[in-house]
C-alpha cells in the first residue's frame, strides 16, 4: 500500500500577526510547527502501515524551511519525504495549492492519501478535497477512525452533527482526518537522529510537470481583499424582571434594537 500524507508547515497561530497593508500573515520571527491536524494524519498513516503494511511518504509544498516539518514526520516514522518548492508556487490559493500537491501525489503514486482536516492558519479545509477532485479520487472528510480496510474499499467513521456516519469508501481514496483519529506519537531519539540525516526529495514545478498557468498566482482565482483581526467588544448587562415571561420580552426587545432579530 502506497500511502502519502500531506503536511503543511504553519506559523504557531497563538503568535500570528497580520500585515494590514499587504493583507498577509507576518511570518518573520514566528516559530513554525507542523499543522496539528497533519501530525494526526501522520499518526493515522503510520498506524495504517503498521496494521496493513506499506510505505508512508510525507509530502509538503512550501518554502525550503518546510523541510523541518518533513523531518519531524520522518522522525515519527515516515519512510520518505518530498518537498515541492519553487518560486513559481508563490501566491497560490487553495486551488493552485491542491493542483500542485495533486501533481506530486501522482508522481509519488498513492493508494491512500491522508490530509489534516484543515490548516490552522489558512483554515479553509479545501486543500484535501481539492487534491481528491484533481485526481478524481474518492474523498472522505472529518474522518475519526478507519474501522476496516479491504482490498478495494475502506470502512471509515466520519464525524457529523451529533454523532458519526459509517462510510464505505472505494480506494484509492483521500481521507481528511480529525484529531480523534489518533494522538500523534513522540519521535524516538533514534528516529530523530536518522531524520536529521535523511535525504528529502525536492521537486520544482518543472519536476512535477505543472503548467505555469495552473500554479502560484497565475493559477489562483481567489483574491484576498482584506485580512484583519476582528475587534472584540465585550458588553454585559444584567436583565431584571419580576418573572420569566417579562424577562423574555425585555430580551427580545433588546435583540430587536440590536437588529439581531
Ligand atoms: C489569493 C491567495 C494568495 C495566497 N498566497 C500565499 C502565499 O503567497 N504564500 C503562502 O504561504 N500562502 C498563501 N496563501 C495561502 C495558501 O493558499 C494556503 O495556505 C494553502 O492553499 C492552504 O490552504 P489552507 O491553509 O486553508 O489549508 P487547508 O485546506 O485548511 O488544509 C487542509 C489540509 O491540506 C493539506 N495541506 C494544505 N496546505 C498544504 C501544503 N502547503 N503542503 C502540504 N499539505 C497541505 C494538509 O493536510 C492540511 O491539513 C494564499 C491564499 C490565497 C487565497
Amino acid at each position: 500500500m502506497r500511502i502519502v500524507v500531506c503536511v503543511k508547515q504553519v506559523p504557531d497561530t497563538t503568535e500570528v500577526k497580520i500585515d494590514p497593508v499587504k493583507n498577509t500573515l507576518i511570518r518573520d520571527g514566528v516559530p513554525s510547527i507542523v499543522n496539528p491536524f497533519d501530525e494526526c494524519a501522520v499518526e493515522a498513516a503510520l498506524r495504517f502501515r503498521e496494521e496493513h503494511g506499506g510505505r508512508v511518504t510525507a509530502l509538503s509544498m512550501g518554502p525550503p524551511q518546510a523541510e523541518t516539518a518533513l523531518r519531524k514526520c520522518l522522525a515519527m516514522g515516515a519512510d520518505a519525504a518530498v518537498l515541492i518548492s519553487d518560486r513559481a508556487f508563490a501566491g497560490a490559493d487553495t486551488l493552485a495549492t491542491s493542483f500542485a500537491l495533486a501533481r506530486a501525489v501522482q508522481k509519488i503514486g498513492a493508494d491512500l492519501i491522508f490530509c489534516g482536516k484543515m490548516a490552522i492558519d489558512g483554515d479553509t479545509a479545501q486543500v484535501g478535497p481539492g487534491i481528491a477532485e484533481h485526481l478524481s479520487l474518492t474523498q472522505v472528510t472529518n474522518v475519526q477512525k478507519i474501522k476496516e480496510a479491504h482490498a478495494d474499499h475502506l470502512l471509515v467513521e466520519r464525524v457529523c452533527d451529533g454523532g458519526y456516519e459509517l462510510v464505505r469508501a472505494k480506494t484509492p481514496a483521500l481521507l481528511a482526518v480529525e484529531k480523534a483519529v489518533g494522538e500523534p506519537r513522540y519521535p524516538s531519539v533514534r528516529g530523530s537522529v536518522l531524520a536529521q540525516q535523511a535525504e528529502i526529495t525536492k521537486w520544482s514545478a518543472a519536476d512535477i510537470e505543472a503548467p505555469e498557468e495552473k500554479i502560484g498566482l497565475n493559477g489562483s482565482p481567489t483574491q484576498v481583499m482584506q485580512i484583519f483581526t476582528p475587534e472584540t467588544q465585550l458588553h454585559s448587562e444584567m436583565l431584571q424582571a419580576p418573572n420569566e415571561d417579562a424577562l423574555c420580552d425585555i430580551l427580545i426587545d433588546k435583540l430587536r434594537q440590536a437588529e439581531i432579530l
